[in-house]
Protein backbone atom coordinates (compact mmCIF):
# COMPACT_ATOMS: atom_id res chain seq x y z
CA UNK A 1 0.00 0.00 0.00
CA UNK A 2 0.93 3.40 -0.16
CA UNK A 3 1.14 3.60 4.07
CA UNK A 4 4.70 2.86 5.12
CA UNK A 5 4.95 0.28 8.35
CA UNK A 6 6.86 0.90 11.29
CA UNK A 7 9.40 -2.47 11.18
CA UNK A 8 9.19 -4.22 14.66
CA UNK A 9 11.34 -7.16 15.89
CA UNK A 10 10.52 -10.17 17.77
CA UNK A 11 11.60 -9.67 20.83
CA UNK A 12 9.68 -6.18 21.05
CA UNK A 13 6.86 -7.34 19.71
CA UNK A 14 5.69 -8.80 22.37
CA UNK A 15 6.33 -6.31 24.81
CA UNK A 16 4.95 -3.00 22.15
CA UNK A 17 1.27 -5.53 22.29
CA UNK A 18 2.01 -5.76 26.09
CA UNK A 19 1.76 -2.02 26.40
CA UNK A 20 -1.05 -1.62 23.77
CA UNK A 21 -3.29 -3.63 25.04
CA UNK A 22 -2.57 -2.77 28.91
CA UNK A 23 -3.82 0.90 27.77
CA UNK A 24 -6.81 0.51 25.56
CA UNK A 25 -8.58 -2.37 27.93
CA UNK A 26 -10.71 0.07 29.48
CA UNK A 27 -11.51 1.41 26.32
CA UNK A 28 -11.32 -1.68 24.28
CA UNK A 29 -15.29 -2.81 24.84
CA UNK A 30 -16.29 0.83 23.36
CA UNK A 31 -13.41 1.21 20.83
CA UNK A 32 -14.84 -2.38 19.39
CA UNK A 33 -18.09 -1.08 18.37
CA UNK A 34 -16.93 2.86 17.45
CA UNK A 35 -13.97 1.38 15.18
CA UNK A 36 -16.54 -1.78 13.43
CA UNK A 37 -19.90 0.11 13.33
CA UNK A 38 -20.73 -2.76 15.79
CA UNK A 39 -19.86 -5.44 13.11
CA UNK A 40 -17.86 -7.13 15.30
CA UNK A 41 -20.89 -8.08 17.46
CA UNK A 42 -22.32 -9.95 14.10
CA UNK A 43 -18.67 -12.05 13.42
CA UNK A 44 -18.46 -13.00 16.61
CA UNK A 45 -21.83 -14.58 16.72
CA UNK A 46 -21.52 -15.97 13.49
CA UNK A 47 -18.24 -17.30 14.70
CA UNK A 48 -20.01 -19.11 17.70
CA UNK A 49 -22.70 -20.60 15.59
CA UNK A 50 -19.68 -22.41 13.17
CA UNK A 51 -18.52 -23.63 16.81
CA UNK A 52 -21.87 -24.78 17.42
CA UNK A 53 -20.86 -25.80 21.10
CA UNK A 54 -22.83 -28.20 23.21
CA UNK A 55 -22.66 -29.33 26.53
CA UNK A 56 -19.72 -31.61 26.32
CA UNK A 57 -17.91 -29.27 24.41
CA UNK A 58 -14.49 -28.44 26.72
CA UNK A 59 -13.24 -24.61 25.47
CA UNK A 60 -10.08 -22.89 25.80
CA UNK A 61 -10.56 -19.74 24.40
CA UNK A 62 -6.86 -18.48 23.85
CA UNK A 63 -6.30 -14.21 23.83
CA UNK A 64 -9.55 -14.35 24.96
CA UNK A 65 -9.18 -10.55 26.13
CA UNK A 66 -12.66 -8.75 28.20
CA UNK A 67 -14.49 -12.24 27.43
CA UNK A 68 -16.78 -11.63 24.33
CA UNK A 69 -16.33 -15.18 23.07
CA UNK A 70 -16.69 -17.02 26.51
CA UNK A 71 -19.83 -15.07 27.19
CA UNK A 72 -21.29 -15.67 23.78
CA UNK A 73 -20.80 -19.43 24.19
CA UNK A 74 -22.38 -19.59 27.37
CA UNK A 75 -24.80 -17.61 25.72
CA UNK A 76 -25.26 -19.85 22.93
CA UNK A 77 -25.46 -22.99 25.71
CA UNK A 78 -27.83 -20.98 27.65
CA UNK A 79 -30.36 -20.49 24.94
CA UNK A 80 -29.61 -23.88 23.08
CA UNK A 81 -30.78 -25.40 26.77
CA UNK A 82 -27.76 -27.60 26.53
CA UNK A 83 -26.62 -26.99 29.96
CA UNK A 84 -29.32 -28.59 31.65
CA UNK A 85 -27.16 -31.64 33.68
CA UNK A 86 -23.99 -30.03 34.04
CA UNK A 87 -22.76 -26.69 34.20
CA UNK A 88 -21.20 -25.23 30.84
CA UNK A 89 -16.82 -24.56 31.14
CA UNK A 90 -14.87 -22.40 29.24
CA UNK A 91 -11.44 -21.18 30.04
CA UNK A 92 -10.11 -17.62 29.12
CA UNK A 93 -6.69 -17.14 28.51
CA UNK A 94 -4.98 -14.21 27.80
CA UNK A 95 -1.62 -12.87 28.47
CA UNK A 96 -2.85 -9.50 29.55
CA UNK A 97 -3.77 -9.07 33.24
CA UNK A 98 -5.20 -5.84 32.19
CA UNK A 99 -7.24 -7.36 29.94
CA UNK A 100 -8.61 -10.33 32.14
CA UNK A 101 -9.32 -8.04 34.69
CA UNK A 102 -11.95 -5.81 32.34
CA UNK A 103 -13.01 -9.46 31.53
CA UNK A 104 -13.82 -10.36 35.03
CA UNK A 105 -15.55 -6.93 36.29
CA UNK A 106 -17.64 -7.72 33.34
CA UNK A 107 -18.90 -11.31 33.89
CA UNK A 108 -19.60 -9.78 37.30
CA UNK A 109 -21.93 -7.31 36.16
CA UNK A 110 -23.33 -9.61 33.55
CA UNK A 111 -24.26 -12.36 36.60
CA UNK A 112 -22.29 -14.94 35.03
CA UNK A 113 -21.52 -17.82 38.14
CA UNK A 114 -17.61 -17.79 38.45
CA UNK A 115 -18.08 -21.31 38.13
CA UNK A 116 -18.29 -21.06 34.71
CA UNK A 117 -15.25 -19.26 33.58
CA UNK A 118 -11.84 -19.99 34.57
CA UNK A 119 -9.10 -17.14 33.70
CA UNK A 120 -6.40 -18.31 32.58
CA UNK A 121 -3.11 -15.42 32.55
CA UNK A 122 -0.88 -17.29 29.81
CA UNK A 123 1.20 -17.22 26.30
CA UNK A 124 -0.44 -18.74 23.30
CA UNK A 125 3.10 -19.37 22.08
CA UNK A 126 3.68 -21.44 25.14
CA UNK A 127 0.70 -22.75 27.25
CA UNK A 128 0.75 -24.36 30.90
CA UNK A 129 -2.22 -26.48 29.73
CA UNK A 130 -1.15 -30.62 29.35
CA UNK A 131 -1.64 -32.39 26.16
CA UNK A 132 -5.19 -33.38 25.09
CA UNK A 133 -7.34 -31.36 27.52
CA UNK A 134 -9.55 -29.71 25.49
CA UNK A 135 -11.72 -30.38 22.95
CA UNK A 136 -12.09 -26.77 20.82
CA UNK A 137 -9.26 -23.91 20.60
CA UNK A 138 -11.07 -20.69 19.73
CA UNK A 139 -8.98 -17.37 18.86
CA UNK A 140 -10.36 -14.38 17.94
CA UNK A 141 -8.60 -11.67 16.60
CA UNK A 142 -5.66 -12.43 18.41
CA UNK A 143 -3.22 -14.48 16.71
CA UNK A 144 -2.29 -11.29 14.94
CA UNK A 145 -0.74 -10.29 17.73
CA UNK A 146 1.18 -13.20 18.85
CA UNK A 147 5.13 -13.10 17.87
CA UNK A 148 5.41 -16.57 16.61
CA UNK A 149 1.98 -17.35 14.83
CA UNK A 150 3.35 -21.01 13.95
CA UNK A 151 3.89 -21.59 17.10
CA UNK A 152 0.88 -20.64 18.36
CA UNK A 153 -0.87 -23.14 16.14
CA UNK A 154 1.28 -25.79 17.23
CA UNK A 155 0.27 -25.15 20.48
CA UNK A 156 -3.05 -25.02 20.12
CA UNK A 157 -3.18 -28.84 18.70
CA UNK A 158 -1.21 -29.94 21.27
CA UNK A 159 -3.70 -29.02 23.79
CA UNK A 160 -6.40 -30.12 21.92
CA UNK A 161 -8.00 -33.98 22.04
CA UNK A 162 -8.01 -36.11 19.24
CA UNK A 163 -11.43 -34.77 17.00
CA UNK A 164 -10.70 -31.42 18.54
CA UNK A 165 -11.95 -28.17 16.62
CA UNK A 166 -9.62 -25.18 16.18
CA UNK A 167 -11.21 -21.90 15.05
CA UNK A 168 -10.08 -18.39 14.36
CA UNK A 169 -11.51 -15.04 13.79
CA UNK A 170 -9.09 -12.86 12.16
CA UNK A 171 -8.48 -10.16 9.95
CA UNK A 172 -7.87 -11.00 6.68
CA UNK A 173 -7.00 -9.72 3.17
CA UNK A 174 -10.19 -7.91 0.99
CA UNK A 175 -9.61 -9.29 -1.88
CA UNK A 176 -12.38 -6.82 -4.32
CA UNK A 177 -9.53 -3.63 -5.53
CA UNK A 178 -12.55 -1.31 -4.66
CA UNK A 179 -13.81 -2.76 -1.51
CA UNK A 180 -9.82 -2.42 -0.37
CA UNK A 181 -9.76 1.14 -1.29
CA UNK A 182 -12.35 2.18 0.95
CA UNK A 183 -11.44 -0.26 3.55
CA UNK A 184 -7.79 0.88 3.54
CA UNK A 185 -8.56 5.06 3.81
CA UNK A 186 -11.14 3.88 6.51
CA UNK A 187 -8.51 2.09 8.79
CA UNK A 188 -5.42 4.07 7.93
CA UNK A 189 -7.12 7.19 8.24
CA UNK A 190 -10.19 7.17 10.33
CA UNK A 191 -9.51 4.47 13.08
CA UNK A 192 -6.15 6.38 14.48
CA UNK A 193 -8.66 9.73 14.92
CA UNK A 194 -11.48 7.24 16.63
CA UNK A 195 -8.41 6.20 19.03
CA UNK A 196 -7.93 9.76 19.56
CA UNK A 197 -10.86 10.94 20.18
CA UNK A 198 -12.61 8.02 22.19
CA UNK A 199 -9.87 6.22 24.01
CA UNK A 200 -7.22 9.93 24.04
CA UNK A 201 -4.92 7.62 22.49
CA UNK A 202 -3.45 7.08 18.80
CA UNK A 203 -0.54 4.72 18.62
CA UNK A 204 -2.27 1.72 19.79
CA UNK A 205 -4.85 2.29 17.31
CA UNK A 206 -1.82 3.09 14.71
CA UNK A 207 -0.37 -0.90 15.56
CA UNK A 208 -3.88 -1.95 15.12
CA UNK A 209 -4.19 -1.11 12.13
CA UNK A 210 -0.32 -2.33 10.84
CA UNK A 211 -0.78 -5.81 12.91
CA UNK A 212 -3.81 -5.95 10.44
CA UNK A 213 -2.10 -6.00 7.18
CA UNK A 214 0.81 -7.67 8.03
CA UNK A 215 -1.09 -11.08 8.90
CA UNK A 216 -0.58 -13.53 6.36
CA UNK A 217 -3.82 -13.44 4.10
CA UNK A 218 -6.28 -16.68 4.10
CA UNK A 219 -4.55 -19.02 1.84
CA UNK A 220 -1.02 -18.76 3.59
CA UNK A 221 -2.68 -18.73 6.80
CA UNK A 222 -4.96 -21.98 5.94
CA UNK A 223 -1.66 -23.65 4.97
CA UNK A 224 0.44 -22.91 8.40
CA UNK A 225 -2.57 -24.44 9.95
CA UNK A 226 -2.31 -27.29 8.16
CA UNK A 227 1.37 -27.66 8.49
CA UNK A 228 0.64 -27.66 12.06
CA UNK A 229 -1.06 -30.90 11.81
CA UNK A 230 -4.91 -30.01 11.38
CA UNK A 231 -7.09 -31.58 8.74
CA UNK A 232 -9.97 -30.59 6.98
CA UNK A 233 -8.77 -27.15 7.04
CA UNK A 234 -10.80 -24.74 5.68
CA UNK A 235 -11.67 -20.93 5.56
CA UNK A 236 -14.52 -18.77 5.38
CA UNK A 237 -14.67 -14.55 4.77
CA UNK A 238 -16.99 -12.70 6.34
CA UNK A 239 -17.50 -8.76 5.02
CA UNK A 240 -15.55 -8.97 1.86
CA UNK A 241 -12.65 -10.59 3.51
CA UNK A 242 -12.46 -8.48 6.11
CA UNK A 243 -12.34 -11.04 8.16
CA UNK A 244 -12.16 -14.62 7.85
CA UNK A 245 -12.74 -17.77 10.16
CA UNK A 246 -10.40 -20.67 9.71
CA UNK A 247 -11.13 -23.96 11.01
CA UNK A 248 -9.20 -26.64 11.18
CA UNK A 249 -9.62 -30.79 13.10
CA UNK A 250 -7.03 -32.99 15.14
CA UNK A 251 -8.18 -36.13 14.05
N1 LIG B 1 -10.69 -12.25 21.78
C1 LIG B 1 -11.04 -10.93 22.28
C2 LIG B 1 -12.02 -10.29 21.36
O1 LIG B 1 -12.27 -10.85 20.30
O2 LIG B 1 -12.57 -9.25 21.69
C3 LIG B 1 -9.81 -10.05 22.47
C4 LIG B 1 -9.00 -9.76 21.25
S1 LIG B 1 -7.78 -8.51 21.48
C5 LIG B 1 -7.80 -7.68 19.93
C6 LIG B 1 -6.27 -9.39 21.40
C7 LIG B 1 -5.85 -10.03 22.71
O3 LIG B 1 -4.72 -10.88 22.47
C8 LIG B 1 -5.41 -9.06 23.79
O4 LIG B 1 -6.22 -9.21 24.91
C9 LIG B 1 -3.96 -9.45 24.05
O5 LIG B 1 -3.57 -9.29 25.40
C10 LIG B 1 -3.95 -10.89 23.65
N2 LIG B 1 -2.63 -11.45 23.35
C11 LIG B 1 -1.63 -10.86 22.66
N3 LIG B 1 -0.57 -11.67 22.60
C12 LIG B 1 -0.90 -12.82 23.26
C13 LIG B 1 -0.21 -14.03 23.55
N4 LIG B 1 1.02 -14.24 23.13
N5 LIG B 1 -0.86 -14.97 24.25
C14 LIG B 1 -2.13 -14.77 24.69
N6 LIG B 1 -2.82 -13.64 24.45
C15 LIG B 1 -2.22 -12.67 23.75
Amino acid sequence: THFGFEKVNESDKAKKVYSVFENVAESYDTMNDAMSFGIHRIWKDIFIQRLAPSHDTQLLDVAGGTGDIAFRFLNYLRLSGDHINSSPKVTVCDINKSMLEVGKTRAKRLGLDGSCINWLQDDAECLHVEDNSYTAYTIAFGLRNVTRVDKAVKEAYRVLKPGGRFLCLEFSQVTSPQVRWIYDEYSFRVIPVLGQLIAGQWKPYQYLVESIRQFPPQEEFRDMIKSAGFQMVTYENLTFGVVAIHSGFKL
